[in-house]
């Protein structure tokens, strides 16, 4: 299984972008996380989806299955976007690495209808201040009066063969949404337009419920990625892993256990982990590491299945002894080979950044 092994590479391995969803509640972040989920599971052979924990892989193979035209794979080495399967700015918040966002990118879902709410503001500022890079999806195109839908479209083709008065609604809306985001600081124009997306932020036009647009939002979400994360991606994978505590739950069988998103190096299954706790940082070995079992092996009690490794970036279950005390948002750092009272000691300082944001935000 290539997907258990250790990599075989010692540096700059190019590691997936962490992608996280935000915007107002309502607005349809469950729903297009859930429509990114479906697409990658009809475009891939079912064989093939690898089930993750907390998030959501969408290799480059099955983004340019679903993209169609729209991606040329070999424009790309990156291998594809994770994206985190909580939406919203509290886990946007919690979830940090090295005292920056954990997601590397994200995604602010505004209903095209809608238009800018107190979340999307709130959103805004915490993508201001963690510099995130972002794109915004205008959703829910599919309910502009007149509609007519055309089942994961890409976004141009099913405006262009709407009638001139839906059109015009929709641009209305659509160049609302600019308006907005101008008055916010940021240029920003339809994604087509835009030429640097480090200056301005693209509007991607999309329907949850049609997946009209989707094909646009991974194509240009990967493109973003390319073009500006390329350096910050490459990672050597074969090193200690660092990770974020995404969750500090029960697991039958495994007592409690961490489900946590790797971004940097490789954890195995015989590591000795320091985790950020209530009371400080927790040292403990590594039981064992958990995936979810492919969906159709699934029988009654087996839901995991044991592997040896798992390189960033990637969703993992860790199960070791003395997580009790651990907790959500906290840094795993493996010390393998290192020097165990600085890994400690780092663990230490992030975990006081923690504490100062949380008081921050109230
Ligand atoms: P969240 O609170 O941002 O996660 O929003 P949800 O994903 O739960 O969506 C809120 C409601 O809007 C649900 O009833 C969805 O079915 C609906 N919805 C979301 N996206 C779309 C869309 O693109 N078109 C339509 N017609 N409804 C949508």
């Amino acid at each position: 299984m290539s997907d258990t092994d250790p990599p075989e590479t010692d540096a700059d391995t190019l590691r997936t972008p962490i992608v996280a969803v935000l915007g107002h509640v309502d607005h349809g972040k469950t729903s297009l996380l859930d429509r990114i989920r479906g697409s990658a599971v009809a475009a891939g052979e079912s064989g093939a989806i690898t089930q993750h924990i907390g998030a959501t892989a969408v290799p480059l193979s099955v983004i340019s299955e679903i993209a169609g035209e729209l991606v040329d794979p070999t424009d790309f080495d990156l291998p594809g976007l994770l994206f985190i399967d909580t939406p919203g700015h509290h886990s946007f918040s919690t979830l940090r690495s090295r005292g920056g966002a954990l997601a590397d990118i994200a995604i602010l879902v505004v209903d095209v209808n809608d238009g800018f709410q107190p979340q999307t503001l709130e959103a805004i500022d915490i993508l201001k201040r963690t510099e995130t890079p972002f794109i915004v999806a205008a959703n829910k195109i599919d309910t502009v009066p007149g509609w007519r839908p055309n089942e994961n479209s890409p976004v141009q083709q099913t405006m262009e063969s709407q009638s001139e008065r839906v059109q015009s609604d929709l641009n209305e809306n659509l160049y609302e949404i600019i308006g907005e985001l101008s008055d916010n600081g940021f240029s920003a124009d339809m994604y087509w337009r835009v030429q640097n997306f480090q200056a301005n932020i693209g509007v991607v036009p999309v329907s949850a419920e049609t997946g009209e647009g989707v094909p646009d939002l991974l194509t240009v979400m990967m493109g973003l990625s390319q073009r500006y994360m390329k350096e910050e991606m490459a990672i050597d994978a074969a090193g200690p892993g660092v990770g974020t505590v995404l969750e500090v739950k029960d697991t039958q069988g495994f007592g409690t256990t961490l489900d946590a998103i790797i971004y940097d190096g490789t954890i195995r299954a015989d590591d000795t982990i320091v985790v950020g706790g209530l009371q400080g940082p927790i040292v403990t070995d590594v039981r064992a590491l958990l995936r979810p079992r492919p969906l159709e092996e699934i029988r009654t009690e087996q839901t995991f299945e044991q592997v040896d490794a798992v390189a960033a970036a990637d969703g993992v279950k860790i199960a070791a002894p003395d997580l009790d005390g651990a907790m959500a948002g906290a840094p795993i750092r493996v010390i393998r080979d290192r020097n165990r009272s600085e890994v400690i000691a780092e663990v230490e300082s992030e975990l006081a950044g923690i504490e100062v944001t949380t008081q921050e935000e109230g």
